[in-house]
């Protein structure tokens, strides 16, 4: 059997992968301490459960809207409103099964062959293969430790063409933490204005800032901008809601509108009850993100200090999201009994065997110099992996 082109392209999500041999590990007895995870280890707020169960009660479980029910959106419209200074008509969102799956559907109503997508490393995984899953071609802008993994406008425009569509951009940022001030965030939409081009603009981890950092929107800079921007967001991260699969697109009508269609064709509407819990998630008490970002944010900085405690190892001070990205190549060219490491990959695998524990190669993320640490898992296991990382760099000759 041959399968199509597109699917040569891709493989599955590097991160998933870890996780699931990292689990399949402990399975099996070994005491694994994963730093793998892509998901907050805090449950899903008891009212936000409650509102599900109140849907299923009630026989809220047939089919909806394929764009999401009308309370969802408005709940959408005012948080977007009141949280990002955005104005939003029903028709400008759409609901979807994740922030991944909102992402998709841009990735199909707009890149199309031959499209130039710019797209900063190290980059969230899936970027690049969503990219290519619709015959478009990523364009990598590398970026640098020292500027703190940010693009510059310099930078920007040695990358643009003629055939630039769209620029991803994902601040907070998954796997580097880093998130952009509104300065920054100012000349990149003066330069997605001046030469035309779109941003996804993926905020999924706006919530998740520390050190007083203030999370602002691209497409809050004016009309102008705005136009030219889908907004993606969803509940995963900021409510621990990442298996209730609800995400969302906000953008000019006549994207969603294709997003939209898309959409119908392929998994129609998301599930009817995790879009009541949703609403609850939006409507409700809004405490427990508080209450998670401390816990989170006491982990960060203990695990900021003790990997550039260690020797060989830095890292830039995250200001979002739940992730650190220490730079690892002093160990590259070193030895364990006899076995070379030459990449991420051979970090992550003689650390999984070595010192029991689970992190993520940069080489997933388009930088081969760095592992990532996800700090969503509880302090005990952090100083613990933190030591045996520690105790088995320090083996390496
Ligand atoms: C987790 C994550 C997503 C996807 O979130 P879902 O809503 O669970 O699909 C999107 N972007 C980034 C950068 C993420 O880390």
């Amino acid at each position: 059997m041959r399968f199509s082109k597109k699917t040569n392209a891709i493989g599955p999500s590097p991160t998933l992968a870890i996780d699931a041999k990292a689990k399949s590990l402990k399975a099996g007895g070994v005491d694994i301490i994963s730093f793998g995870v892509g998901e907050p280890d805090f449950d899903t707020p008891q009212n936000i459960k409650e509102a599900a169960i109140k849907a299923i009660r009630d026989g809220f479980t047939k089919y909806t809207p394929v764009a999401g029910i009308e309370d969802l959106k408005s709940a959408i419209i005012d948080k977007l409103k009141k949280e990002n200074g955005l104005d939003y008509e029903k028709n400008e969102i759409i609901v979807s099964c994740g922030a991944k799956h909102s992402l998709y559907n841009v990735a199909e109503a707009l890149y199309d062959v031959g499209d130039e997508i710019l797209l900063p490393s190290p980059y969230w995984v899936s970027y690049p293969d969503q990219i290519m899953l619709n015959s478009a071609v990523p364009v990598i802008i590398k970026t640098d430790e020292k500027n703190s993994f940010k693009i510059t406008p310099e930078l920007l425009k040695a990358h643009l063409s003629k055939k630039t569509k769209a620029l991803i951009l994902n601040s907070p940022s998954n796997p580097t933490g880093l998130a952009y001030d509104k300065k920054s965030l100012e000349a990149i939409a003066e330069l997605a204005v001046k030469h035309d081009f779109y941003i996804v603009s993926d905020e999924i981890y706006e919530k998740l800032v520390y050190d007083g950092f203030e999370h602002i929107s691209i497409a809050s800079f004016g009309d102008e901008i705005k136009k030219r921007t889908i907004v993606i967001n969803g509940l995963s991260k900021s409510f621990a809601m990442t298996g209730w699969r609800i995400g969302f697109a906000a953008g000019p009508k006549d994207i969603i509108e294709a997003m939209t269609n898309i959409q119908s064709q392929s998994t129609s509407n998301p599930a009817s009850i995790s879009q009541k819990a949703a609403v609850e998630a939006y409507r409700g008490p809004q405490d427990f993100i508080h209450t998670m970002n401390i816990e989170f944010d006491k982990r960060r900085l203990y695990m900021f200090e003790r990997l550039n405690k260690m020797k060989g190892v830095s890292c830039i001070r995250p200001v979002g999201a739940f992730y650190a990205f220490p730079d690892v190549s002093y160990y590259f060219d070193k030895n364990f009994k006899g076995s070379r490491i030459n990449s991420s990959m051979d970090l992550t695998s003689y650390l999984l065997e070595e010192a029991k524990v689970a992190v993520v190669p940069g080489s997933a993320f388009g930088d081969d110099r760095y592992i990532r640490l996800s700090y969503a898992t509880s302090m005990t296991n952090i100083e613990k992996g933190l030591d045996r990382i520690e105790d088995a760099l320090s083996k390496l000759q």
